[in-house]
């Protein structure tokens, strides 16, 4: 923020539109400049020596970097944000900068499925025991940490299947032993939740979702709490991590439509949801936001607002052929993945090999969409069809 604006205490309307601006800083222009650098020049050897100048290095950062980086701290209510190279790039980044060999590391069954992967194949590597939590179970969580647990992995809801987390209790649990909360922020973005001020250490979003917000750019972003900061930031510097300026530049423009955005996947959403709630071919709808769902009160409790993503099961009886025969029927959803950019998508939920602790049938036929921004009678209509047509 500029000089006018910085150190007050505006709502997040108002936050969005001025993060990441500094007009007194760029002769007046409204959006920071697009900076592509390598080398910085220095006035003599004793700057060069000392490194006493904003800026030393272009991986080092830039004032495009910087102004994405003070708008998430900002957003975030974070002590520092750093930049990623994607959303999965930035799981890693935060993983490793609080992971030591020897350690214990709790993920929750519900991860997001390359999040696992990333767990799986490369914290082994450095001698770091990976194990899987049922994520709705806040209360026994205490049961698995071990002497050597140092970190516990939150996200919420839960990829494919929308569980809820109590992030509360669960950081208030990892507290008592001084291990780091992490927690994957994706679906609300830090518009709709602030996992900082709910005891999260690692705020870490996919910006390509709805950050971005037009499917065109890949970008991560971790944010940090006092403690975790200094860990995040010698993790980052060393791994040589730099995100090209016009990525940065992209988010930061899409960031200044993000509450008016997810205002309307919020109430395109819920149209589809109404609609869809009462169809014979749908058995049930994942989605925090009802208050039928199972994770309602933590969603209420926790969160200001839904976003576009959710999932529902087919009816029991339906086979594989009626279901991919709904997907190939889709006109305005297109079959693709990622997520939170202006447009409809639908993906078939495949749980197999991503779901070890939890009970849930990996061969479930269900539906995951992403509601986009497009008149919401048209996507029923689409939906209408391609149901009756699989299910005639
Ligand atoms: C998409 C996604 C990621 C990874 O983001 P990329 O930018 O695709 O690497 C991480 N977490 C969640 C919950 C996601 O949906």
């Amino acid at each position: 923020m500029d000089k006018k604006t910085s150190g007050k205490n505006y709502q997040t309307d108002t936050q969005l539109t001025h993060v990441g601006r500094y007009p007194d800083q760029f002769h007046g222009f409204v959006n920071p400049p697009v900076v592509h650098a390598s080398t910085v020049l220095f006035p003599d050897v004793e700057t060069m020596a000392t490194g006493n100048q904003s800026y030393t290095y272009g991986r080092r950062g830039t004032p495009t970097t910087e102004a994405l980086e003070n708008a998430i701290t900002e957003l975030e209510g974070a002590a520092g944000t750093r930049l990623a190279t994607s959303g999965l790039n930035a799981v890693a980044l935060a993983c490793l900068s609080c992971l030591k060999t020897g350690d214990h590391f709790l993920i929750p069954d519900t991860a997001y499925g390359p999040t696992r992967h990333f767990a799986d194949t490369v914290l082994p590597k450095m001698n770091v025991e990976v194990a899987y939590y049922d994520p709705t179970r806040a209360t026994d969580i205490k049961g698995l940490f071990k002497e050597n647990t140092a970190a516990l992995f939150l996200e919420a809801p839960g990829s494919l299947t929308f569980e809820m987390q109590d992030i509360h209790a669960l950081s208030a649990a990892a507290k008592t032993i001084d291990a780091t909360v992490l927690m994957d922020n994706t679906w609300a973005s830090p518009l709709y939740c602030k996992p900082i001020d709910l005891g999260v250490d690692l705020s870490i979003q996919a910006g390509t979702k709805y950050i971005v917000g037009h499917s065109d750019v890949m970008l991560g972003t971790i944010a940090a709490s006092e403690k975790a900061w200094g860990a995040l930031d010698t993790v980052y510097g060393a791994m040589g991590v730099h995100v090209a300026p016009d990525d940065v530049y992209l988010a930061l423009r899409g960031l200044r439509t993000l509450s008016v955005r997810f205002e309307r996947h919020f109430k395109n959403t819920m149209s589809v949801i109404n609609w869809l709630k009462d169809r014979d071919e749908v058995a049930a709808i994942r989605y925090p936001a009802l208050e039928s769902d199972p994770g309602y009160h933590l969603w209420k409790r926790d969160f200001s607002g839904a976003s576009g993503l959710f999932a529902f099961d087919f009816k029991a009886g339906t086979t594989k052929e009626q279901s991919n025969h709904f997907f190939n029927s889709l006109n305005l959803f297109g079959l693709g993945y990622s997520w939170g950019g202006f447009e409809s998508l639908a993906i078939p939920v495949k749980l197999k090999g991503i779901r070890t602790t939890t009970d849930i049938d990996p061969d479930c036929l269900s539906a995951r969409l992403h509601i986009g921004l497009e008149d919401p009678q048209d996507l029923i209509a689409d939906l209408e069809q391609a149901l009756e047509s699989a299910f005639q």
